[in-house]
């Protein structure tokens, strides 16, 4: 009997520890949570894009970069071909970003800087990072079980260019015209939106266009001031757009910051620099 007692109350003390050591808010959190991969890809017509990521240490910048964000586990950023797919996706705490993305975005981009001011390597850097911060959102999201109101996709832009327009001013320039000009060119690729796009769990890119400069300007209705004097923002819209950026700002303060080395992300965050060329 007492035997009996004493095993019953062993497993409730093991249960009740097992529940403590899984409970999501009291994992352990830790920095320098990012791991990187580059696959060989199979396809031949690839391999210039693989070295040029390599050679550049895109992953390894991007390590250092979400170095000071707290995760409970790893999150491993690989590199690899997909079939032609130009895209990148998180699933189980794995980022795959396809190397056909980048290629695309080498083909898409101006051949001089043109007269809204991205520059080629902008418009290859800046959907690139924002393509990474969105995929790193949704891990994000997923590992701290981030409430979210609204579309996770949306939530996933929103961090994105938060953490863009939280950089060096000439920087987040840069790399948000670079984003907004690859949503420009995917809309115009569209024409006009059909079915499929409407009922995606995106926005429309003609939409993400509007929405990462509407957060820019409201960040920042200086240095996007020619969003407004040049009519790319309309009034209706422009108007809104301070609101629109205070709300996301309270949003990462409440729910994303708890979980930032704020030390280090000065010290990382402050080191990226854009290539001129
Ligand atoms: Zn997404």
């Amino acid at each position: 009997m007492e035997i009996a007692r004493a095993s019953t109350l062993f497993c409730i003390t093991a249960f009740a520890l097992m529940v403590v050591a899984t409970a999501p808010g009291l994992a352990k959190m830790k920095t320098n949570q990012i791991q990187i991969a580059y696959v060989l890809p199979k396809d031949r017509d690839l391999m210039k894009v693989y070295e040029d990521v390599k050679e550049r240490r895109v992953l390894e910048r991007l390590k250092e970069f979400l170095s000071p964000f707290k995760l409970p586990r790893p999150v491993k950023f690989t590199f690899r071909g997909c079939d032609g797919e130009d895209d990148a996706f998180y699933f189980e705490d794995d980022v795959t970003v396809c190397y056909e993305l980048v290629d695309e975005l080498q083909w898409t981009k101006p051949k001089k800087t043109t007269s809204d001011g991205v520059a080629p390597h902008d418009a290859v850097a800046g959907p690139f990072f924002s393509a990474a911060l969105h995929e790193f959102a949704h891990a994000f999201f997923d590992l701290h079980n981030t409430p979210l109101f609204g579309r996770e996709e949306d939530a996933a832009d929103q961090f994105a260019a938060y953490i863009i327009l939280l950089l060096d001013n000439e920087v987040a320039s840069r790399l948000v015209r670079g984003t907004a000009y690859s949503f420009q060119t995917e809309s115009k690729e569209q024409k006009s939106a059909s079915t499929i796009e409407f009922a995606s769990e995106h926005g429309t890119a003609e939409q993400r266009y509007y929405n990462i400069f509407c957060l820019a300007y409201g960040a920042d209705p200086i240095n996007f001031s020619d969003l407004k004097s040049k009519n790319i923002l309309p009034d209706d819209r422009g108007e809104l757009c301070q609101d629109e950026f205070e709300q996301i700002e309270d949003a990462y303060n409440a729910v994303i910051l708890p979980h930032v080395d704020q030390s280090l992300a000065e010290k990382v965050w402050g080191k990226l620099e854009v290539r001129t060329k």
